[in-house]
């Protein structure tokens, strides 16, 4: 793409950070003509999370949920520059950023006339003692790699052992920590698999598997209707699924979990596989921009305005997904992926304001103009930015897997009547839903490819 356009206008340089809902569904939407798009992220790929508890027991194969960087900036409209690389440092005065690619190896950095920060969340230990030495994530394709890794490995080392050896107990026990949707669908993935596949591999190991599910609060799935909650809970035990509820985990060993229960007492939870799930907290790089901005307050994410702009860098950096905080949006795929939306035409109205100040600009050097032609002109351009509307979020409603081929939705019905849903048909939704929602044509093939597998033949049990 050349520096300027066909009216000599120099092309304005913008950076996106990220490869993740927000920036990839901002790509999508943008006219990347009217730009020099740079695109910053360490992962080469897309990660489709909705399925990503699916990945660890084989619902789904993780290879079908990803998408490389590379073919979706090739599709874009004009020319777009991927850097895997990790920003490290973002100066908002000097409009620099830092960047450091293959692992730090090499230092580089780079000037942005706008930047989009889309760098997303890591998961949260709260600090507790043990959680980063002991227990797996579930957040990125390592992660879910990891965890199918340790279920197979124990498996294997349990079947070894003998019955009665307590050792053999502990290493089936599988325990997931954090009740809300993340954790909840993948404890009723896991269920599902020892259920459905196990019993038929190892049918006398399988009936000693123990799914335990630890939620400090009253509930699971805390920010959907009671009516939900309490069909998920119902199913859990329908299901065994251990639920351990108002049990707040306060420490992990390499052996057990240390919770205080109801009754306030510590007790000790003995695991074989430990799956943390209890929410987001910001990246590095997050926290480094908001320690350069006194307007930056919170500790929970960027501030943003109401058109997205990052308070206190409000001229050139824009932030979305679950690396901000504003009240009212939730860190999801679907808020993410709605900011990209409108920011993709915030863009196109910017580079219109950009064009027209252009055009004055070139007009009022031409020596024949009037004085009231230039006041007409400045006049216009002073009404521009003011049409830039603010981002209206538009709640389409939640969906959770819960296991035994069952969901729960928590729908939106015409934006104010609410419409609840569960059981098998939910299911059914939820998963043609989520295809809907699935980038490529190819991840929609695959993943429909990976379900008909399981249907038939069951869960792949090899690494
Ligand atoms: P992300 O999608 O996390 O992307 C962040 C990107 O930034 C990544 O590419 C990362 O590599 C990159 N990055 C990180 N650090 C840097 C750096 N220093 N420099 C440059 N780039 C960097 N939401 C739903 O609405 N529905 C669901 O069903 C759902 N299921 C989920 C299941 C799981 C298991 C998880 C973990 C989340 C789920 N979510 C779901 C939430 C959803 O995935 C997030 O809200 C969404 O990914 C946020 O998009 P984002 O672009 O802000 O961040
Ligand atoms: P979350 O913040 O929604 O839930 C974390 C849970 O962990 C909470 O219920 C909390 O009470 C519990 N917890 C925290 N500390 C604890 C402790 N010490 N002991 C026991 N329990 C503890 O986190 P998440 O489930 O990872 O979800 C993150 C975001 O991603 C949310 O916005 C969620 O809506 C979204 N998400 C959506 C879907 C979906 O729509 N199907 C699926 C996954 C994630």
């Amino acid at each position: 793409q050349t520096e300027t356009f066909p009216d000599g206008r120099p092309r304005k340089t913008l950076v996106i950070l990220g490869s993740g809902w927000g920036s990839v569904s901002l790509l999508k939407s943008l006219d990347t003509t009217l730009y020099n798009v740079i695109v910053i992220s360490p992962r080469n790929y897309f990660l489709f999370t909705p399925f990503l508890p699916s990945t660890p027991v084989g619902t789904v194969d993780l290879k079908s949920i990803v998408e490389p960087m590379r073919s979706i900036v090739r599709r874009s409209q004009g020319e777009v520059k991927y850097v895997e690389a990790e920003a490290t440092d973002i100066d908002p005065i000097t409009k620099e950023i830092k960047i450091e690619e293959n692992h730090g190896e090499i230092k580089t950095s780079l000037k942005y006339d706008y930047l989009v920060v889309a760098v997303g969340s890591q998961p949260t230990t709260f600090g507790i003692p043990g959680v980063k030495e002991h227990s797996s994530f579930l957040k990125e394709v390592s992660d879910a790699k990891k965890i199918r890794e340790k279920i197979l490995e124990n498996l294997e080392l349990a079947s070894n052992l003998s019955e009665d050896d307590p050792k053999r107990k502990r290493l089936l026990s599988f325990v997931v920590v954090g009740g809300g949707p993340t954790g909840v669908e993948f404890a009723a993935e896991l269920k599902d698999y020892v259920d459905q596949d196990l019993t038929k591999w190892m049918p006398k190991l399988s009936k000693e598997i123990r799914v335990t599910l630890v939620e400090g609060t009253p509930n699971i799935l805390g920010s959907f209707d009671k009516k939900l909650i309490k069909y998920a809970e119902d199913t859990f035990n329908e299901e065994h699924i251990d639920l351990q509820l108002r049990t707040r985990v306060k420490s992990v060993n390499c052996e057990n979990v240390q919770a205080l229960n109801p009754n306030g007492e510590l007790i000790d939870i003995p695991y074989g596989v430990l799956v943390w799930a209890t929410g987001n907290a910001p990246r590095e790089v997050t926290k480094n921009l908001m320690s350069k901005l006194e307007e930056q307050t919170s500790r929970r994410g960027l501030l943003i305005d109401e058109k997205l702009r990052l308070l206190g860098a409000e001229n050139s950096i824009y932030a979305i997904g679950d690396c901000t905080f504003y009240p009212g949006l939730f860190p999801t795929a679907q808020v993410a992926h709605q900011e990209a939306e409108y920011l993709s035409r915030v863009f196109k109205k910017l580079n219109k304001i950009d064009q027209l100040e252009w055009q004055v600009q070139k007009t009022k050097a031409n020596e024949n103009i009037t004085e009231k032609d230039t006041k007409t002109l400045d006049k216009n351009i002073d009404k521009l930015p003011t049409k830039i509307e603010n981002f209206k979020y538009n709640h389409l409603g939640a969906l959770a897997y819960i296991g035994a081929e069952k969901a729960v939705a928590d729908l939106s019905m015409f934006g104010t009547s609410k419409q609840y849903l569960t059981g098998s048909f939910t299911f059914l939704f939820y998963k043609s839903a989520y295809l809907a929602m699935c980038l490529s044509f190819r991840n929609r093939i695959l993943v429909t490819l990976d379900w008909a597998k399981v249907y038939f033949f069951g869960r792949d049990s090899s690494v």
